[in-house]
């Protein structure tokens, strides 16, 4: 174990606390009702931003302060990192401080009481189309999590298709996603060090380690389980649990990313694989 490593991890998630702290209490200025504070969400919000903005260091300031040097930390950086999440800003005029409102919202106010949804009770396709993917991004990364746990181990060692694996086709894209989140798809990828490949033998964004998205891979290659990997994972689960999980795994594979039904999918996802982890 290295500990310098683990001595500014346990620097960063403090941080991160110290920033989860500051976010309930501005949204309970805000008078937001029934919200539901999830600790579980703190590691998600780490690792979305230690993503983003890699090794930047988060300031132990006040909200007002962070927000201010968050968009400082950008306009320097300017990098791949920096045009993922000004991609993301649903405000452009209000900065990164929007970007970050955005996020405390997905990630601590439930979807009945946030504005967007208040004011569009007919469930019309999306009323913006950046919180969508920011969304997204926020599950995709839970959905990553679980299933890494059941799938990872057996694509990299008993797949019958390595190395590229299921990979072998130009992506799984194919009219099932805005296409902002093809441009987001690129921008993340670059921000892993992703360069176009020379050549169109297998998905361009398969490398070395595998796919090198994961914020916004596309519900086609997530949920993508080929027949050898079922049986292995019918060998290691019972069948009524198993089915619970694989079921909306596929409701969610073939889900179109253009509203909030997603997220439902989304969710049953993560809770049935989570089961199935113990
Ligand atoms: S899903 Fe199947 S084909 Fe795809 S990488 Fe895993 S084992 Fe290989
Ligand atoms: S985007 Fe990722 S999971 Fe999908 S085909 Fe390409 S490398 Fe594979």
């Amino acid at each position: 174990m290295d500990p310098i490593y683990h001595a500014s991890r346990r620097g960063w998630v403090g941080r991160v606390q110290r920033v989860v702290t500051v976010l309930e209490a501005w949204l309970a200025q805000r008078s937001v009702r029934a919200i539901e504070v999830q600790r579980s969400t703190v590691a998600e919000l780490d690792r979305l931003f230690h993503t983003q903005l890699a090794a930047a260091p988060w300031p132990p300031q006040p909200w007002g302060d962070f927000v201010q040097a968050a968009g400082r930390q950008l306009d320097a950086r300017v990098g791949d990192y920096g045009a993922l999440l000004l991609a993301l800003v649903p405000d452009r005029d209000r900065g990164t401080g929007s970007l970050v409102e955005a996020l405390a919202e997905i990630l601590f106010v439930p979807r009945s009481h946030r504005t967007e949804y208040v004011h569009n009770r007919a469930g019309a396709p999306p009323w913006d189309i950046r919180r969508l993917l920011l969304e997204y991004a926020v599950w995709s990364l839970r959905v990553d999590e679980v299933l890494g746990g059941l799938t990872k181990g057996f694509c990299a060692r008993g797949c019958d298709r390595l190395p590229t694996g299921c990979c072998s086709v130009l992506g799984y894209d194919m009219g099932m996603v805005p296409e902002a989140m093809l441009e987001l798809q690129q921008l993340e990828a670059s921000g892993q060090g992703w360069q176009v490949p020379a050549t169109e033998d297998k998905c361009k964004y398969h490398g070395r380690d595998g796919c090198c998205l994961r914020l916004f891979k596309s519900p086609a290659c997530a949920g993508m389980l080929c027949d050898g990997l079922v049986q292995e994972l019918g060998r290691r689960y019972s069948a009524e649990p198993l089915q619970a999980f694989l079921r909306p795994l596929a409701r969610y594979r073939n889900q179109v990313l253009d509203r909030s039904a997603i997220f439902d999918v989304m969710a049953l996802v993560v809770a049935t694989g989570r089961r199935l982890l113990g």
